[in-house]
């Protein structure tokens, strides 16, 4: 099965389907306040069973109809995705997928010490570790844990002995919460080599108790870092590039924001995203998605499957974060861990 050339598969907008996110479970280890609070998913939380979740086989089928409509790059999210029992197994067939150029994966970091290694050798190609403080106190009070920051740290040098260099972290900044950590954060990264990128907290379902004004804008904490260091403007990698980037003018790396709120970027926004239970949804803020998993069940064949994603994605006129910036945003929206970062 080769890829569609002849019909590039573009939504509405003219944007075409690259990038795919898949969230391998909704279950996580933490309890971030701003992604899973512990009154929301407590333990009367139901979460999804082992089988309403899509096998390794149905999802490395659908990811290779995906990359046969385009989708070059794969990110495995959740939820925590080191969760998911055997997941070196998924990644090593994800990686011999034809024509999947980039095999990623979003987690807390809090199990990678135990999986770096069988993650690496599986074909895993780089890893986005979250971390939003450095120190202990904030961090346990942010992610609702006992577990020590330790944990992570120890976990991102594991994931760089395996291979999986350079590491990614990513921070969200939350005003009062942990805005103190901008230039600890920076300093660390600096000195380990590890990139790191700002995130900026958005309004994500609608249990995360989003307020506008808790969000730390991109150019505050670039204007921060620029104060300790000098730093300049990188020209993007590639069209569509998320983060914007600036040089450490003494030559200590690199550092990313992402202006997800105050610079929204969905005109460049190629990203598909499949639930654990085979939901395909067009945007973080969605509603609802499509049911993909129904049609593998019910015996679709690959074509079947194809004409389905075309026609969702055909279709697609989302550009909710800049519809955010003109009006706000209202309505029922999914919550990021039931579709992945
Ligand atoms: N459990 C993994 C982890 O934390 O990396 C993967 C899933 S998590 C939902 C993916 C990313 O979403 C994390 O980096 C997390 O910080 C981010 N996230 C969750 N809620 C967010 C929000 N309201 N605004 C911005 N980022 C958020
Ligand atoms: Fe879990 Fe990641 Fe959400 Fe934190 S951000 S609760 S680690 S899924
Ligand atoms: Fe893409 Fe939706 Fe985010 Fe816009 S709001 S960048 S369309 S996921």
């Amino acid at each position: 099965m080769g890829t569609d050339v002849t019909t590039p598969l573009l939504d509405r907008l003219g944007r075409p389907v690259e990038d795919l996110r898949v969230s391998v479970t909704d279950r996580c280890n933490l309890r971030c306040r701003y992604c899973m609070p512990r009154e929301v998913f407590g333990p009367d939380h139901a979460f999804l069973e082992r089988e309403e979740l899509l096998s390794f086989e149905e999802l490395t089928r659908l990811a290779r109809v995906f990359v046969r409509l385009g989708v070059r790059k794969l990110r495995l999210t959740g939820g925590e995705p080191l969760l998911r029992r055997d997941l070196p197994e998924l990644v090593s067939r994800l990686a011999s997928i034809d024509g999947l150029e980039d095999l990623a994966l979003t987690t807390n970091g809090v199990l990678l010490r135990r999986f770096a290694p069988a993650l690496a050798a599986a074909g895993l190609r780089r890893i986005t570790v979250s971390l939003d403080a450095l120190d202990d106190a904030t961090f346990r009070q942010l992610a609702d844990t006992n577990a020590p920051v330790g944990t992570v740290l120890d976990g991102i040098a594991a994931a760089r002995e395996a291979g999986l260099d350079p590491v990614k972290v990513n921070c969200v900044l939350q005003r009062g919460v942990n805005d103190d950590q901008v230039e600890d954060l920076a300093a660390w990264a600096r000195d380990t080599g590890v990139t790191l990128r700002f995130i900026e907290f958005m309004d994500v379902g609608t249990t995360n108790g989003w307020l506008r004004d808790r969000m730390v804008p991109a150019a505050e904490v670039a204007e921060r870092i620029a104060a300790r260091w000098p730093i300049e403007p990188v020209d993007p990698s590639h069209p569509g590039e998320v983060a914007e980037r600036f040089r450490y003018r003494d030559g200590a790396g690199e550092v990313g924001i992402i202006a997800s709120v105050s610079r929204p970027f969905c005109g460049t926004c190629t990203r598909a995203r499949l639930s654990a239970v085979g939901e395909l949804y067009t945007c973080l803020f969605a509603a609802s998605g499509t049911d993909l998993r129904a049609l593998v069940r019910a015996g679709a064949d690959d074509d079947a499957l194809a004409d389905a994603v075309r026609a969702v994605w055909s279709a697609r006129t989302d550009r909710a974060s800049e519809l955010r910036a003109e009006a706000g945003l209202t309505g029922p929206r999914v919550e990021m861990s039931y579709i992945g970062g």
